[in-house]
């Protein structure tokens, strides 16, 4: 089934996920107005922005994170929960 297919409340065309576990794999990089930037001195390697990303947009490698910019949606979820401000803020070009 396709999500135009749906009706719910008479309304057509409902978001849902279709396939789970799927988060990684969607382009969300149109929806940022903002985007995370790491700052690699800053960081002590708690995994917290990696653990909390809700869109698997962060990978943990042997260096730290790795923001995936095509999955990240801008939420700031990991530039909120940074304890040493390692991730912060940056405008998105308009
Ligand atoms: S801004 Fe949100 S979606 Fe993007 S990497 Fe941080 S927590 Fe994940
Ligand atoms: S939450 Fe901040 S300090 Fe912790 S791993 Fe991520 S960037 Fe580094």
């Amino acid at each position: 089934m396709r999500e135009e297919e749906l009706i719910y409340k008479g309304i057509h065309g409902i978001p849902v996920i279709l396939e789970p576990g799927n988060a990684a794999r969607v382009d969300r990089s149109s929806w940022r107005l903002v985007r995370p930037v790491y700052n690699k001195d800053k960081c002590i390697m708690c995994k917290i922005c990696y653990t909390y990303c809700p869109d698997s947009a962060i990978t943990w490698t042997k260096e730290g994170p790795v923001i995936n910019l095509t999955s990240c949606k801008g939420c700031m979820i990991c530039v909120e929960e940074c304890p040493t401000d390692a991730m912060s803020e940056e405008k998105e070009a308009s």
